[in-house]
């Protein structure tokens, strides 16, 4: 447990489901956690008790990416955890591959609807097109995005231009018709009304969901007790400014009363809410004062930048988000004010002090 992790409560201890099990955390709701193949090795899914449309069942809240394992971990789901009952609908919190990857498959076994936001079933619909431009991780205009921040050596060069079906090789498909998920509306999930609150930054309209009367939230990615949320600028918004819209969405949890209980993405369930977004706040304005200072020595490349955000060896699909996070950093001291930036003759933009 890192230090600031002492401010959180985790109610259920060191307490987790095992693979293909799930474990209810409140009346009617339960845990899952599916496999990842990267460095965070896992994503936390919601079960929650449904009556819809006359029937008895369950809606779930997120789906995992789309492979054999994940789909054999999901069946074993079923067998064991549903009482025999069907899955009546699919949530999902956002476009990214660990939360929608098999929405389409979860969707098609069950011919259960899929609700989401507009902004990210668009993009998710776009991206899972083989060979949709902009998908953020690899392809030609990935490859240039970076180099122009700085990412020139080649060796990271080839291994992001064959990243162009990242996205599509774990969102193969999404479903042809949603529901419409809005911020500030209400989902009803077997008589509970879950409130619905907006979060920008992380992705482009992530969804989390709050039930008053239990005091849950499903808080996606926007809020995680262990490690930080992805902030990043991609190839296909060059001018972005997600870490800006990330801090001021985390003000619609502001009202959330203190004891809620967060359901994350990922990590274990906890209580400290509050103390959690405080701490992101305050991680955020130390990393900027950083950047501040590090563009205040010489002007930075996001390149330049990297280093003085992640003091650890990276991997490359942990470099393109640390390139995207260190520009995100950039970007929002672009947008106050407090950093100028110029193209150099060698193509590459540097921030400097303002
Ligand atoms: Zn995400």
């Amino acid at each position: 447990m890192n230090p600031l992790e002492h401010q959180l409560h985790y109610p259920f201890g060191a307490t987790q489901p095992e693979p293909g099990q799930a474990l209810e955390v409140a009346p009617g709701v339960l845990w899952v956690r599916l496999p990842l193949p990267f460095a965070l090795d896992h994503v936390n899914v919601w079960l929650v008790r449904d009556e819809f449309a006359g029937r008895q069942g369950w809606t779930l809240i997120d789906c995992g990416i789309a492979r054999d394992e994940v789909k054999a971990q999901w069946e074993q789901v079923f067998q064991t955890a549903l009482q025999g009952l069907p899955v009546l609908r699919v949530v999902v919190t956002h476009m990214h591959p660990d939360h929608v990857g098999l929405a389409h498959w979860l969707c098609e076994r069950w011919q259960a609807p899929l609700y989401m936001s507009m902004a990210d079933y668009a993009l998710a619909r776009l991206w899972s097109q083989p060979g949709a431009k902009g998908s953020a991780a690899g392809g030609e205009q990935a490859v240039a995005h970076y180099a122009r921040h700085g990412l020139t050596d080649a060796d990271s060069q080839a291994q992001i231009r064959q990243r162009a079906t990242y996205y599509s090789g774990l969102v193969p498909a999404v479903p042809d018709t949603f529901h419409r998920l809005l911020h500030g509306y209400v989902l009803s999930i077997g008589g509970r009304d879950w409130r619905l609150i907006v979060g920008h930054g992380h992705a482009p309209e992530h969804i989390s969901l709050y039930d008053p009367q239990a005091k849950l939230l499903v808080s996606g990615d926007m809020v995680l007790p262990r490690i930080s949320t992805n902030v990043s600028v991609f190839d296909m918004e060059p001018d972005a400014n997600p870490l800006q819209l990330y801090l001021d969405s985390l003000s619609n949890y502001d009202g959330l009363p203190a004891d809620t209980l967060v359901l994350p993405s990922h990590g274990r369930p906890f209580v400290g809410l509050h103390e959690r977004i405080a701490q992101q706040r305050s991680h955020h304005d130390e990393r900027l004062a950083d950047v501040i200072q590090a563009c205040g020595a010489r002007p930075c490349s996001a390149s330049d930048i990297v280093p003085v955000l992640f003091k650890r060896k990276l991997d490359l699909h942990q470099l393109t988000f640390a390139m995207g996070e260190a520009l995100a950093h950039l970007h929002a001291l672009y947008f106050q004010g407090k950093l100028g930036r110029s193209t150099g003759e060698d193509g590459i933009v540097r921030f400097s002090a303002a």
